[in-house]
């Protein structure tokens, strides 16, 4: 992150709705400059809208958004210093690459000669030299993003905004992207706001994520603070998966009738005569009543008390490993986890 201090985008207590739907309730947050800020959540939880807002897309109904602390709520698109990526790429089919990304400076009416080195230039930074000339239609759909990148970047805007930028794109090349986006983030500084609803993606590239729910924000925090103390069920459930704890059974291990989230990774699952663990550690019994073969992980689903079903997730580690312990349905074992690593949630 380029600077801590310094705010690049406020909403202020904002709302946006159409017609009877509240799109965005009351938002109230910023983004500091130079940092990667996801927003996560599901289909319909408001966040396009919110970048929509930034863009100038969209106009709040109520509330103040500043961009590098300049009012902006009704200032057109173009007078913003945004520049948005697609998921869609939205290129000029007709265009070569190198119009394409230098379509704005041509706009600016800058020098040909200019605009060829500046083009060179961006594709260098997305890593595709030598590919201007080629159509759109000549690429491979990481090679078009990249291009739509290079074109969003090339006026170097305060803040990019991206929209499930690598959501067309499959598994592999997303991730392989997911690197390259955080690398160029972190090169040129420039502040990054991406909506996903790939918690994995989030967590994977961002400095602070907004998790997004019917409109509203549940929780803002770097990743580690958002997947390790989530404040919310919906937080502990939409990124990765989460035990809860909650009624009779959280009185018995926790002396309190709430709800507790803990992680299955965070679970070790024992043979029934191991020592007894420290205080530190919560230690309750149960009965193997399944096991997925996942590759990297077993999961284990351990039923405690005949009703509540913990889930258990082990590495799948060489069988000979020291002090590895991997149950059969049916067997008896002893769930441990430390008490740190659970976490009250607010329902
Ligand atoms: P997705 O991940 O599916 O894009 P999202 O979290 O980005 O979802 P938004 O697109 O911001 O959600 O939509 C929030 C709510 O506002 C949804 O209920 C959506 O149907 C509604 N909405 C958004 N834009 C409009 C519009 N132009 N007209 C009517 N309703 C809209």
């Amino acid at each position: 992150m380029a600077n801590n201090s310094t705010i690049a985008v406020k909403f202020e207590k904002i709302s946006r709705y159409f017609g009877e739907i509240k799109a965005v309730e009351n938002l109230s947050f910023s983004v500091k400059e130079g940092e990667f800020f996801s927003m996560l959540g599901p289909s319909g939880s408001g966040k396009t809208t919110c970048l929509r807002l930034i863009a100038g897309f969209e106009i709040p109904d109520s509330g103040n958004l500043y961009i590098d602390n300049r009012e902006m709520s009704n200032t057109p698109p173009y007078d913003r210093d945004v520049n948005t990526v697609f998921q869609s790429y939205a290129l000029f089919p007709h265009m070569s690459v190198e119009e394409n990304i230098t379509y704005c400076l041509m706009l600016k009416k800058i020098k040909k000669r200019e605009r060829l080195k500046k083009g060179e230039e961006m594709l260098e930074l997305v890593q595709l030299p030598g590919l201007g000339n080629r159509k759109p239609s000549e690429l491979s759909g990481g090679q078009r993003q990249r291009v739509a990148l290079a074109r969003a970047l090339i006026n170097h805007p305060s803040v990019l905004l991206l929209d499930e930028p690598l959501g067309a794109l499959d598994l592999k090349l997303r991730e392989k992207m997911q690197i390259e986006l955080k690398d160029l983030q972190r090169k040129i500084g420039i502040t990054f706001i991406y909506v996903t609803h790939d918690q994995q993606e989030a967590l994977s590239m961002s400095d602070r994520i907004a998790v997004f729910n019917n409109g509203q924000i549940e929780q803002i925090g770097t990743t580690k603070e958002i997947y390790e103390t989530p404040r919310t069920l919906f937080v502990a459930d939409f990124v990765g998966s989460s035990n809860v704890i909650h009624g009779k059974l959280s009185e018995q291990i926790f002396d309190k009738n709430a709800s507790f989230t803990i992680r299955p990774e965070r679970i070790r699952i024992l043979p029934l005569s191991e020592e007894t663990p420290s205080n530190q550690e919560i230690c309750i019994s149960g009965k193997v009543t399944d096991i997925q073969y996942q590759g990297a992980n077993f999961k284990y689903m351990v039923l405690l008390d005949g009703q509540h079903e913990i889930v258990v997730q082990q590495q799948n580690l060489r069988p000979n490993t020291k002090h590895l312990f991997q149950p059969k349905i049916g067997q008896e074992v002893r769930l441990v986890w430390n008490r740190l690593d659970s976490n009250e949630v607010i329902l």
